[in-house]
Parts: structure tokens; sequence; C-alpha cells
């Protein structure tokens, strides 16, 4: 058994975090492949190292002192040193990027330098080895990881029987300049190195015990997440649910890897393992018949009337091209006879919403077009509601007793996913009621 550990920024945020994740490594033999985040924060009012990177290179592109940001990470990376006993030499590590940002204040490399003195300063602490993301993880020019290429350098640079520490979220461009990924992407490399080890398990250790069934600031103590499969996650994760990058999941997927989410203060805790299929454990253990229930505010509803639109020919391209015309991404496009509607983020079509409307007058001639905003989306997902009759039938009751509105309503055919737009007042009230009905 091989296993993939990523540890994200909370996990590695202090000495005192150093010190569980040293704990978890050392208690499994398997856990061969490390992969750490740079240093988060310790409680609210401490800040994240990566963010504090961003900032630094915004001072110094406006000429601006850095000083005060490098002295908080400085502060950051020296107490990890010294409460830790490590013989890492910061000094030199520090003045090396000062020094190098001075040549050219490269962004992807300076915000590059969390990760790197987080997996070197791990790296001592386990006895593991260190391997640079930027030998190893290779990005083409159009920046996508070149999977053959990492993964040659990958099994060319592992010669050691010890655990290997990686930097996450940065690799190199085919000049050997470093790039970053987008911000959470330690998951991805993670993913990366669980794809080309072929490894029985990836296991991302945060800091909570896993996937919630809603967020807990909704409800309170939500039920966790034992299993959830792939397509319920990126369906839970489209429509807000924060846990894993989205990109994570193809690189494990392609190989069948299970992902399982874990606290890394909470170490026995099961978690939540994100399986292909769960047909397996759902024989073991019945899931509820919703897995999971999140949602999106701020959305508007265009509506073009007219009588009989829905059955005149290219009415609907007529209308999506208009949207397209202005690059904005359709959420979902409810139609009755004589109305279609179209929802949308307010705040991609704020811009453009009066030269819509009137194109939309324009090219279908409509009686009239209506604009409703303050709309939220909740989806609410489970693979047990596949071929579950009255599914959302009891959804939609339990909104109505409860005197929410419902203002859109879809579903795909796999049925894996309802999303119930309300008045965003309900928003929170609309989820409390779903998982009140569902779930407990
Ligand atoms: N440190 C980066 C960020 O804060 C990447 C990561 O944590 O995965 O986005």
């Amino acid at each position: 058994m091989i296993k993939v550990a990523k540890f994200g920024g909370s996990s590695v945020a202090n000495a005192t975090q150093f010190e569980k994740v040293k704990k978890i490594v050392d208690s499994d033999k398997s856990r061969k492949f490390i992969v750490t985040s740079a240093c988060g924060k310790s409680d609210k009012e401490d800040n994240k190292v990566t963010d504090l990177l961003y900032v630094a290179h915004a001072h110094l592109k406006y000429k601006l002192s850095a000083d005060d940001i490098f002295k908080l990470i400085e502060d950051k990376y020296y107490s990890i040193k010294e409460e830790l006993n490590l013989k890492i030499d910061l000094n030199t590590e520090f003045d090396k990027i000062k020094s190098d940002i001075k040549k050219s204040n490269d962004v992807d490399y300076l915000v590059s330098r969390g990760e790197y003195l987080t997996a070197l300063m791990l790296a001592e602490y386990l006895d593991a080895e260190f391997i640079d993301a930027r030998d190893v993880f290779k990005f083409n020019y159009d920046g996508v990881i070149n999977m053959e290429l990492t993964g040659i350098a990958l099994h060319n640079a592992i010669n050691t029987d010890k655990k290997i520490v990686f930097p996450g979220f940065y690799g190199s461009m085919p000049d050997g300049k470093i790039k970053v990924m987008s911000r959470g992407g330690s998951d991805i490399t993670g993913a990366i190195l669980a794809n080309i080890f072929d490894v029985d398990l990836y296991e991302n250790f945060t800091d909570v015990s896993g996937i919630l069934v809603c967020d807990p600031r909704i409800v309170d103590n939500p039920h966790r997440i034992k299993n959830i499969t792939y397509n319920e996650l990126r369906e839970m994760s489209y429509m807000g649910a924060n846990v894993l990058h989205d990109e994570a999941v193809f690189p494990a997927r392609d190989k069948n890897i299970p992902i399982n989410i874990k606290n890394t203060n909470d170490p026995e805790n099961e978690g939540t393992m994100i399986l292909e299929s769960c047909d397996e454990v759902d024989k073991v253990e019945k899931p509820y018949a919703i897995t999971g229930i999140t949602g999106k505010k701020d959305f508007s509803v265009i509506t073009c009337i007219k009588s009989h639109i829905s059955s005149e020919v290219g009415s609907l391209k007529k209308i999506l091209e208009v949207f397209e015309k202005y690059g904005i991404s359709i959420e979902s496009c409810p139609s009755s006879i004589d109305s279609v509607s179209v929802v949308v983020e307010t705040e991609k079509i704020k811009e453009y919403l009066y030269e819509i409307v009137s194109k939309l007058k324009d090219e279908l001639d409509c009686d009239d077009v209506h604009i409703t905003e303050g709309i939220s989306l909740i989806a609410v997902v489970g693979r047990a509601m596949v071929n579950k009759k009255g599914m959302s039938g009891k959804i939609f009751a339990t909104l109505g007793e409860n005197d929410i509105n419902i203002k859109t309503i879809s579903q795909g055919t796999d049925e894996i996913c309802i999303v119930v737009g309300v008045e965003t007042k309900d928003f929170e009230k609309a989820i409390r009621c779903i998982y009140n009905k569902f779930i407990v």
C-alpha cells in the first residue's frame, strides 16, 4: 500500500501543527509521498504566507517597501525553526529570495517560495528527502501540466527508501521558469503524484473532519459525508462547496484512486472518502437520500415573454447567442409555453444588463423582458436520488410547507442533482429545511 498525504496550509501553520503532521506521517509507513502547502493561518488574526507573498510582490511592483511584509513571513519561519530545533539556514534562503527578486520581480517565483520553504523545513523535520517541484512538475507553454514529462522526471528523481516531501502549488515551464497553479493548487500537486505513482490512496489533510452535508454556518453541526462519488463532489463544488481544488479530482479519477479528506487536528476521524462508485460501501451502510446540500447566492433571471416562444424554432438559439456575445455563461434555462428564462450570475451580467435586454427585445421581437434579481440557487446532490420516485416532490413540498417560494427548478437526466432557485432572503432557511427533512 502506498499513499500520497497532502497537508494544507493550516496543517503547517506553526510548530505545533508540524508536530501533528509528523505524528501522522510517522504513524503509517505507506505515507510515502508528502505534499505541503505554504504555512497558513495559526489563528484568525494571522496571515497565510501565500497571501503575504502576493502583497509583497504588489508592493515591489509599485516601488514600495515590502520589508514589513517580509518581516512577518520571516518571523513565522524562524519561530518554527527555533521551536523545532531545525538546522535549515534561513538567512541564506531569505537572502537568495531577496536578491533574486531584485533582479526580476517575478510573481510566480516569489509566491512559490512559501511552499518551497515550508517543504524544506518539513522534510528536515520528518527526516525525509526534499524534491523541488520546479525540477519535476513540468508545464507546457499553454499552462497545462505535461503528465508524460512530469512522470519521467518524477520516476528519475526518486531513488530513496525515505519518505519524500514535495512543495505543492508550483512547477516549471519548458524554459525552466517557475509557474504556479491556481490558488489551492497543492491539491493538484498531490493528485498528480497519486496518478503518476498509481498509489492506493490520496489523503488530503485539512482542518475539517471531511466534507460536511452543508455549510456549518447555516446548519449547526451538520453530519459529515462518509462517502461521496467524484460526480457528486463535482456537483457540490460547482455549486459552492469548497473542500478540494476542482482540478484535483481528474488526475486521481483517471487512475480510480480514492481521495480521503482528513483532519490534521483529529486524525483518527475517518473523514470523507471520495470514490468513483459508492456501490460497495452503500451495500454496507445505506446512504441518506441526499448526500449534500450547497448553493450560491446572487443570480439574476432574465425572462423573455412572447406568445408561443417555446415552440418557435430557433428562439432559444437566438437568446443564447445574445449571452454568448457578451461572454456570459448561463446557469440554466427554464421555460414555459410563452416564456424562456435565463439564469445568470448577477455580477457577470450587471455591466451589460441593459444592452442585453434591448438586444433580446430586438432579436426575438419579444412582448416583454423581465429581470428578477436576488435569486439564490440551492443544489441538492445525492446518488441515492437516482431512480427514487418522488424525491423532487418531497423537496418542493418541504419548501412549500415552510413558506418558501420556488422561483426556478432544474434537474439533469442523471438525477444526481436538483437545483432550485429561491429568493436570497430564503437561502439559509431553505437549506435548513431540506437538511432537517432528509438528514436528521
Ligand atoms: N499556498 C497556495 C494558496 O494559498 C496553494 C495551496 O495552499 O494549495 O493558494
